[in-house]
C-alpha cells in the first residue's frame, strides 16, 4: 500500500456493528480517514501454554481481524492493531501482578509492565498476532505506564489527592520487581520509600487548612524547585520510573523488530504536563518507538480531569472549587473557564493542544513522528475538533487520530477531523 498521510481513527465495534462494516468503513474513507485503530481478539493457545497463569482459548468474533483488514483495503484504509499492556493476566483475579503502593495496597486497575509474568503476556500476545497476521504493519500500544489508576479517564470513587504532592511523590509501583530494577539503577529505596510515605500521607488527607499550606506556597513554577530541592529523593524516584518503565518499552521493541523490523510500533503517551507522573519520558522512550500517539482527549480532559478535584472538594466541602480550579491552572498551565462544573464541560482549550504539541516536540527533536489524538464526541463540536487539529499542526504534529469514545463520535465530527486533517497530515 503507498504511504498515505496519517489519518487515523479508534473504532468503535458497536458504531460498526450498527452502520454496517463496508458502510462505516466506506463512510470513513468519505471523510478521508487513512488508518484505523481495531483490536485483537483471537488466543492460539500455542502461545500461551508456558506461562504462569492461564489463558483461555478464544475464537475471534466475525468479522475478524483479517476479515476487517480486507473490507479496509477495498476502501483503501490501512489497519493499525492495538494492544493493551496494562491488561495483564487480570489484576481482579490475581492481584499480586497489579500495581503496588507505597503503603503496600494494590491496584484494582492496572498490572505492572515490571512483573515478569505480566509482560510474557504481552510478549505472547504480541507473537501470536504477528506471527498470524503477515500484514500487520502497525502496533499500537493502549497507554504503557505506571499508575494505581487509569488515567486520562480519571474513573470516580478514586481516594482524593492534593496536587501537586499526589503527582510529585507518585505512589506507586512499589512491587518487588520495580523496586529491583530500581535497586540495579543504583536506587536508594529505603530512603525513596521513607519520603514518597511522608509527602502522600499529607496528600491523602485533605482538608481546608493542608489545601490552603499548599495553594498559598506553590503560587509559581519556582515553588516546584524549591519544594524539590528539601526533597530530592522525590525527584530521584521521578526519574528511576522512567528507567523502570523503559525496560517494558524496550522489551515490547526488541520482540516486535525481531519477528518483523518493518512494524511500526506507535505509544499512547499522556500530554507532557504530567507524561513524567506516569513515568513516561518523551525524550527517553523514543528510542523505542516509531512514534508517539498523545492522547489529549481535549474537551474530554475535562469531564475526567475534574473528578480527582471533585474528590478533594469532597473530602472537604468548605475548600472553594475556584481555589480549587486556580491551583490547578497553575500547576498545569490550563487556560479555561475557573469553575469546577464549567471545567468538567468545556474541558481543556485548543490552546493547550498547542502548547503540549509544542512541549512533545521539543523533547523528541524535530525528525520523530508525533500523532495528535483528538476526541470526536460530545461535548466537543466540530469547530473544537478543527480548532483542535490545527492547533496541534501548528504545535509541530504529523498526523492525527479520532478518538470517537465507544461510538458516541457525531458524523459531523468525522467529517470536519477528516477534512481538517487532511490539510495538515504527513505520511507515517
Ligand atoms: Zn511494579
Amino acid at each position: 500500500m503507498d504511504m498515505k498521510p496519517y489519518i487515523g481513527v479508534w473504532t468503535s465495534r458497536n458504531e460498526m456493528l450498527q452502520m454496517g462494516f463496508k458502510e462505516a468503513l466506506r463512510f470513513y474513507a468519505d471523510c478521508g480517514i487513512t488508518v484505523i485503530v481495531e483490536g485483537y481478539g483471537a488466543y492460539h493457545p500455542e502461545y500461551y501454554k508456558n506461562l504462569r497463569y492461564p489463558v483461555v482459548e478464544r475464537r475471534e468474533e466475525h468479522p475478524t481481524l483479517e476479515e476487517v483488514r480486507q473490507m479496509a483495503e477495498e476502501v483503501g484504509i490501512e489497519v493499525e492493531v492495538v494492544m493493551d499492556p496494562k491488561e495483564g493476566p487480570g489484576v481482579r483475579k490475581y492481584p499480586e501482578t497489579a500495581i503496588m503502593d507505597v503503603f503496600g495496597n494494590r491496584s484494582t486497575l492496572v498490572a505492572c509492565p515490571s512483573n515478569p509474568d505480566v509482560q510474557a503476556l504481552t510478549l505472547a500476545r504480541l507473537r501470536d498476532l504477528l506471527e498470524n497476521n503477515d500484514w500487520v504493519s502497525r502496533v499500537e500500544f493502549d497507554g504503557l505506564y505506571i499508575d494505581m489508576h487509569q488515567r486520562m479517564t480519571n474513573r470516580r470513587g478514586q481516594p482524593p489527592a492534593l496536587y501537586p504532592l499526589h503527582h510529585l511523590a507518585p505512589e506507586s509501583c512499589f512491587c518487588e520487581y520495580c523496586k529491583a530494577i530500581a535497586r540495579e539503577e543504583g536506587a536508594n529505596m529505603e530512603r525513596i520509600e521513607e519520603a514518597v510515605k511522608e509527602v502522600v500521607k499529607v496528600s491523602l488527607e485533605p482538608s481546608y487548612e493542608a489545601f490552603l499550606r499548599i495553594s498559598d506556597t506553590f503560587r509559581g513554577h519556582y515553588d516546584v524547585v524549591r519544594y524539590f530541592l528539601g526533597r530530592p529523593e522525590l525527584l530521584e524516584w521521578i526519574r528511576i520510573r522512567c528507567l523502570i518503565l523503559e525496560r517494558a518499552f524496550e522489551a515490547i521493541y526488541e520482540t516486535i523488530k525481531s519477528i518483523d523490523p518493518k512494524v511500526k510500533i506507535s505509544h499512547d503517551m499522556l500530554p507532557p504536563t504530567w507524561s513524567w507522573s506516569l513515568a513516561q519520558d518523551y525524550r527517553r522512550h523514543r528510542a523505542y518507538a516509531d512514534n508517539f500517539k498523545i492522547i489529549f482527549f481535549n474537551k474530554r480532559t475535562g469531564s475526567y480531569e475534574a473528578n480527582p478535584l471533585i474528590a478533594i472538594k469532597d473530602a472537604d466541602p468548605e475548600i472553594p472549587d475556584g481555589d480549587i480550579m486556580d491551583l490547578f491552572s497553575r500547576l498545569t498551565g490550563y487556560e479555561g473557564p475557573l469553575s469546577l462544573s464549567a471545567f468538567s464541560q468545556e474541558g481543556f482549550p485548543p490552546i493547550n493542544v498547542y502548547y503540549e504539541l509544542r512541549k512533545a516536540r521539543e523533547e523528541v527533536g524535530a525528525s520523530f513522528p508525533l500523532i495528535a489524538g483528538i476526541v470526536g464526541d460530545a461535548p466537543a463540536r466540530p469547530e473544537d475538533v478543527e480548532a483542535a487539529v490545527e492547533a496541534s499542526a501548528k504545535g509541530g504534529a504529523d498526523g492525527f487520530c479520532l478518538h470517537t469514545w465507544y461510538g458516541h463520535t457525531t458524523p459531523s465530527n468525522y467529517a470536519a477531523f477528516g477534512n481538517k486533517a487532511r490539510e495538515f497530515a504527513k505520511p507515517l
